[in-house]
């Protein structure tokens, strides 16, 4: 019998080359506290990323929560999707900080901008957008918006690294973006995450918030633990080597479910001007019974996909508030993530698509056309 197949496979270096770098913390005996190798990552990802400043911290979590609050957001609106992890709302939550839902633009799944303004109000602080499974926001019209009515703009990146937007990293738009380097993202730490900010100071409150907010014997401010050890960097630095190959693998796998699904199931629009990266590979259904359908038939056959995202996070009974989000609520019930990993093998992901086909039928389907019906 064939091993089970899930969602995602953490990629993982060869041992040797994780070695390497655990010798070279077992010499220096540093183990944490900005060490030799995390002060290694940063540099390499802040010049793969072409950014002024690039602050690697625990997890994606907490970059989310220092972001808020080096920005000095507190006790406000925030005006953020309901078609992300759930993390993206527990952190403005967790801020004391409350979430407005925008519903999303049903051809990426990403924040609607038509739809923002009629959620600002005196109370509103910030905009929270995801650039949801590697597809970007509509940047452009986001930073007009927070401009025109003085709001700042957090990026979650969680999904975005590596992609690019107009010959710029995705990560490089709003006051800071944030991204994870969690074990299930494309490029990981095990744990981790990080923080592309903007503006100097603010840079500069973030650094310091996450240490404590101190700086030797000088305290200046309430700060947290979100320091990251250099064992954590050390898985990064040797998975930074492989980036490419990752990629590259990502985008024939892709690339094979797109040959073999061909329209059967609705498909993200990949914006003009995006290089994407691959993250996941998300497929709309017609309805949420034929999504069950699907699954019943690929977990028969050890294959397991996973429901992302679902449910539509206005609907969170923590979450205060009546947000009507119909094309959240409706993608939701009805899209799934197939398994995506660099080392995939193409007959799985062949017999991954026969198995849809022979459920859903050899029909072609244009998800956003079902929609205008909602
Ligand atoms: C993974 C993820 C996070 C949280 O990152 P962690 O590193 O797991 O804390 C936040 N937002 C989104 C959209 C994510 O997918």
């Amino acid at each position: 019998m064939a091993d089970n197949i899930y969602v995602t496979k953490s990629f993982l270096p060869p041992i040797k080359e994780y070695e390497e770098y655990l010798k070279q913390i077992f010499d220096n005996c540093i183990l944490t506290n900005q060490g030799k190798l995390l002060m290694q990552l940063e540099k390499k990802i802040t010049s793969f990323l072409n950014v002024e400043n690039f602050q690697y911290v625990t997890n994606g979590t907490l970059a989310l929560q220092l972001a808020l609050d080096s920005l000095n957001i507190k006790n406000g609106e925030i005006i953020t999707t309901p078609f992300t992890y759930v993390a993206t709302t527990t952190s403005i939550l967790w801020e004391r900080c409350e979430p407005v839902f925008v519903d999303i633009e049903p051809d990426n799944f990403t924040l609607d901008p038509a739809k923002i303004e009629k959620a600002i109000t005196p109370r509103t602080k910030a905009i929270l957008p995801v650039h949801v499974f590697g597809y970007a926001c509509d940047v452009e019209t986001i930073q007009k918006i927070a401009d025109k009515h003085e709001l700042k703009v957090i990026y979650d990146g969680a999904h975005a690294f590596a992609a690019r937007y107009k010959g710029r990293s995705l990560l490089d738009f709003g006051d800071i973006t944030t991204c994870s380097f969690h074990a299930t993202k494309l490029f990981h730490t095990v744990e981790g995450g990080g923080c592309v900010v903007k503006n100097d100071i603010v840079n500069y409150r973030l650094n310091l918030a996450k240490c404590f907010g101190h700086d030797n014997d000088a305290y200046f401010q309430i700060g947290i633990n979100a320091k990251q050890s250099e064992f954590h960097a050390a898985m990064g630095l040797a998975n930074f080597g492989h980036l490419e190959e990752i990629l590259e693998k990502r985008r024939i796998v892709s690339e094979t479910y797109d040959s073999l699904l061909n329209d059967a199931v609705g498909r993200p629009k990949k914006q003009n001007g995006l290089e994407y990266n691959y993250a996941y590979y998300p497929v709309v259904f017609k309805s949420e019974e034929e999504l069950l359908s699907v699954f019943e038939a690929l977990n028969a056959e050890g294959i397991f996909p996973r429901r992302y995202f679902y449910p539509s996070l206005n609907k969170l009974s923590y979450v205060k508030g009546d947000f009507s989000c119909p094309i959240s609520e409706d993608i939701a019930s009805r899209i799934a993530c197939l398994p995506l990993y660099p080392d995939l093998a193409l007959h799985d992901v062949e017999r991954i698509c026969l198995i849809i086909r022979n459920v859903i039928g050899k029909r072609a389907f244009n998800y956003s056309v079902s929609l205008k019906s909602v």
